[in-house]
């Protein structure tokens, strides 16, 4: 009997150890977005993150996806994620130039990497390394969190014929891209997504740029600037996750895996997501909205961007180390990948048009 009651001891000793251990396990976080949570495919990798870690912890990992409709900040994640107000954030790091010149490289520049070069360079080269170098200062963490590819290069109410079309324009676009548009003359203003429909259309903005047709025809933008140009400043827009370095680092181990490998998995399928929006967008565009006019901007002008975009970059690589570390690196890795870019994507794609 006393035998029994020594086993029975040691087994509710186990139990309540192991019970214990669960509770202490469960754990809840925030996410603040940059959008509003309804804004897809831009919210969608948080929004299908927070599912997936919840299910492959089986409830006990719970992340509570905020969006810029409930914070009210959108460009203020991250402070609101390095101050641990959230652990967690979904943004794009060139929002925040202003504090920090080198988080541009974590979204895209203009005439930068494609998708496939800039994943290349992620995971393959440089790019975490370096991304977790800048964001390190500020005790943070980031992870590249899903790529628009090529983004269009906005809408305008008046065709742009030369460089002096451009001169004195009101327009929202954000990154380097502003930084360049201003060279050319450009009142750039950064207004967050939600606000920018009721910018155009007031006349606060003459002009800007937003994603794709996906994304830019829900928007409603057409109607009130109908050039919609190709793209030259955002060839790979890529949304990042923010982490507080602490909160990060309170995890279990197995977790942060969780966690990591979720981040991939949402990251990659908003590429798709947002792909398939914009084929069907502009499969439909021609018949369902034929005021859109669809323009390039002359060579002269895509010459002057691309000359003001070299000076710029030029300008910061001048008088900041890490920034033409970063540079020359990319630059390195781009002049490498892009013969490769040409000879496999462009030529197929050339080849595939020519036997149409
Ligand atoms: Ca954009």
């Amino acid at each position: 009997m006393k035998h029994l009651f020594k086993v029975m001891w040691i087994f509710a000793a186990i139990m309540l150890a192991t019970s214990s251990s669960y509770a202490a396990k469960r754990i809840h976080w925030r996410i603040a977005l940059s959008w509003p949570s309804t804004l897809t495919p831009l919210s969608s990798p948080p929004i299908k993150l927070a599912k997936l870690v919840k299910k492959m912890t089986n409830g006990k990992f719970i992340i509570k996806v905020e969006g810029a409709e409930k914070t009210k900040s959108a460009l203020g994640v991250f402070d609101m994620v390095k101050g641990g107000a959230f652990q967690m954030g979904h943004t794009g790091s060139y929002y925040y130039i202003g504090k920090d010149i080198n988080t541009v490289w974590f979204t895209t520049i203009p005439w930068g990497m494609t998708k496939a070069e800039q994943d290349a360079w992620y995971y393959y080269g440089n790019g975490m390394k370096f991304m977790e170098q800048v964001y390190g200062k500020y005790g943070m963490l980031a992870f590249p969190g899903g790529n628009t590819g090529v983004q269009m290069g906005g809408w305008f109410r008046k065709e742009i014929n030369s460089v002096n079309d451009l001169k004195g324009l009101k327009m929202r676009i954000p990154g380097f891209a502003g930084k360049v548009m201003a060279k050319l003359g450009v009142s750039v203003v950064n207004i967050p997504g939600g606000e920018l429909y009721t910018a155009l259309d007031r006349g606060t903005l003459d002009a800007l740029e937003w994603v794709g047709p996906g994304m830019d025809i829900r928007m409603g933008f057409y109607k009130v600037a109908p050039y919609y140009y190709t793209g030259w400043h955002e060839p790979a827009s890529e949304m990042t996750f923010l982490i507080n370095k602490k909160a990060y680092n309170k995890l279990p181990k197995n977790y942060q895996v969780i966690l990591k490998t979720a981040m991939k998995a949402v990251s990659a399928d908003m590429f798709m997501e947002n792909f398939a929006d914009s084929a069907n967008a502009w499969a439909k565009m021609k018949k369902e909205y034929p005021n859109i006019k669809v323009k390039t901007f002359p060579k002269p002008v895509l010459k002057a961007m691309k000359k003001a975009t070299d000076e710029i970059m030029q300008s910061y690589a001048d008088k900041n180390p890490l920034f033409k570390k970063i540079w020359d690196d990319q630059k390195a890795f781009t002049k490498k990948a892009r013969k490769w870019s040409y000879m496999s994507r462009y030529y197929y794609l050339k080849a595939s048009k020519e036997v149409q």
